[in-house]
Parts: structure tokens; sequence; C-alpha cells
């Protein structure tokens, strides 16, 4: 490259056109033409994880008002995140290991093909509106920790301790039963509330993804990820091609549950690949989440007394032509769709039933 075209000129006057050639051009095996699944025809769909039913009807009614339709599904989500009762998603999301809340998200918009992200990101209880800027406003995919809440502080973002008192009692609980070994002790007392008397190691997270009436798809993922992970861990939720992954040519896909399991598998892509194979979005989430069974047969302390996944996996999938579907690992998972006229939970389809 010629010093007088930088990088940037590079990328955006299309002066990589010849490169382009060369890859698309010719036949043979890189020159194989995509798949690209029909269009629908004109539908509006928002698809999201059960915790997602305000989101779905927030997207749709800013859709149908004209407003582009990933700007739509963060609108939809925000409003979780900023939900102090959801403990698994942005303010008042459950913490790590040290009582710090570390927040994750990822955007993906199809139409251009782009992506940002942001992972174990303190103090800033939005991290999808960050992972738009990621996108949009700088030429990276993920920023991460220090360096994403600086970035999130220079466009402008407040600090806010995201830690509520509910969050934090649960942790303490949890903290203070681990072991009889160290110093902490549990109150005497058992007036505390239930959710706090049994504080576990929970998961949860907001997928929301869209397609709008011309055959356009994008979506986001925002989660607190693990409660009591250790510091810095990231989860799949803004990991391109686990927690989310959208093609405007095939489909869209993301995820809720043990990011470890999907980060590994690739999940999200892994569905919308079986939908370019022209699997319905529903058999796409069942044949990624086999994928991902199969493979945990190798991590036996992933496995229950059966040599089952021990953990839970929830895909979420719209193709194309606006058919949408969900599966998880176990049984008894909802999702929340917004089909134009109406918004409501659906039953998501599984791969095992729990014993009773
Ligand atoms: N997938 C999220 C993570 O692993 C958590 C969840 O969805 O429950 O961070």
């Amino acid at each position: 490259m010629s010093p007088k075209c930088s990088r940037r000129d590079f990328i955006k006057t299309g002066a990589g056109v010849g490169v382009a050639a060369l890859i698309g051009g010719g036949k043979g095996l890189i020159g194989q033409s995509p798949a690209v699944l029909p269009q629908s025809a004109g539908v509006m769909r928002v698809v999201a994880s059960g915790n997602g039913i305000r989101a779905t009807e927030k997207a749709m009614d800013l859709m149908a008002k004209g407003t582009d339709l990933l700007d739509a599904v963060i609108a939809g989500v925000n409003i979780v995140e900023d939900d102090p009762n959801d403990m698994s998603v942005g303010y008042g999301g459950l913490p790590n290991e040290e009582g710090e809340v570390e927040l994750d998200a990822s955007v993906m918009y199809g139409p251009t093909h782009t992506s940002g992200a942001v992972a174990a990101l303190k103090f800033i209880k939005n991290p999808s509106k960050v992972a738009k800027l990621v996108m949009d406003r700088t030429e990276h995919c993920l920023l991460v920790g220090e360096g994403a809440l600086k970035f999130a502080l220079a466009h402008g973002f407040k600090k806010e301790d995201l830690l509520t008192d509910r969050a934090r009692e649960i942790w303490l609980r949890w903290k203070e039963n681990l072991s009889d070994k160290d110093n902490w002790l549990p109150p005497k007392s058992e007036k505390l509330p239930a959710e706090v008397r049994q504080a576990i190691m929970t998961y949860g997270t907001i997928n929301c993804i869209a397609i709008d009436t011309k055959g356009n798809l994008a979506g986001v993922t925002t989660t607190s990820g693990l409660s009591w992970k250790l510091a810095g861990r990231v989860g799949d939720s803004p990991i391109i091609g686990a927690g989310l992954y959208v093609d405007n040519n095939v489909g869209a896909a993301g995820s809720t549950g043990l990011g470890e399991a999907n980060i590994m598998n690739c999940g999200s892509f892994q569905v919308v690949n079986f939908m370019a194979q022209g699997h319905s979005p529903e058999q796409a989430c069942l044949k990624a989440l086999a994928q991902i069974s199969n493979k945990t047969k190798l991590t036996p302390r992933r496995l229950n007394a059966e040599g089952l996944p021990s953990f839970g996996l929830t895909f979420y999938a719209l193709n194309k032509k606006g058919e949408y579907g969900s599966a998880n690992m176990w049984g008894g998972s909802r999702y929340a769709v917004h089909d134009g006229q109406k918004n409501e939970l659906k039953q998501g389809a599984y791969i095992y039933q729990a014993k009773r």
C-alpha cells in the first residue's frame, strides 16, 4: 500500500477491490456462492429470550414507527438493563465473586455485516449502547474492561454503582456460605428473603433479534453473565458467533445459558449455518444444541449423573423469511415473539426433558 493511502482509506474507499475480486471472482472452493434464503414478504418480527417480552413490544413499536431495527432492539433490551429486578442483566445484575458487577454485550447489524461488543464492563448500565458505539465509532469489534469503560466515558456515559442492595445481599449470603474454613459467618437469623437464602450460581441474559419489512436482520445480546464468576471472565454474549450472529442473507441467532459451553462450539454461528442449509429456525437451534451435547461428553465435570449436559443453554433464531424458533438443552424454557400482531411468550423446543 502506498504511503498516500492510509489503512482507513483502503477500507473506506474500496481501494481493496483487487483483493475482493481475487476472493469472490473465480469459481472453485472460495468462489462458491453463499446461501441466500428467500426474503420475507414485508413481515416484521422481533424474537427475544423469555425475560424479553417488554423488549419485543418496545422494539416492534419503534420499528413500526420507522426506527432502524438495530436501534429498536437495543431500546428494547435497555428496558431490561435498566430494571433492578432482572438480576441477570445490567443494573441490579448479580456480581462476580468479588461483589462487582461486570457486564458483557454485543450487537450485530445484518445490512453491513458489522458488529460491536464490550466485555467485563463495570459501572455502565447499558453495555448494549456502548457495544453499538464500538461498532459505529471505532475500527474494532470488541473492547474489554478498563478500555471499554474509558471508551464509554469518552462518549459521555456516566459511571453508576450497578450493585443493588438486593444483589449485594444475595452475593454476601453466597460468600458467607462458601466454606466453613474461612472467617465469614452467615447471620443467625434466617429472616432473609428466600431468594437470598437460596443464593446459588445463576445465569441469565437477554437476547433480542429482529427482521424488518425490507428483510434486514439485526440483533443484540446483553448480560451480567454468570453470578460469582471470576473477575474478568467473559461469557458468550459479547462473542460474535457464540452469543450472537447475523447473516443478512440467511437469519439471526442468539443465546442465553452457560457461555463456556457455547463459546467452544460457536453456537449462534452454527444455528445460522444450519438455517443456511435449509433447516427451520427451531431445527437449527436443536441441531446446534445436539452438537454441543455431544462435545460435552468429553468434559465429565459438565455432565450429570446420567451423562447428559448439566447446564442450561438456549438458542433463539429468526430466518430471512420471518420464521422463528427457539430450543433449550433442557425442557421448560419460553421465549418472546412479536409477530407484528401479537406479542407473546411461546414454549421452546428442547433436547432433554428433566425427570420429575
Ligand atoms: N450466557 C451468559 C454467560 O455465559 C449467561 C446466561 O445467559 O445465563 O455469561
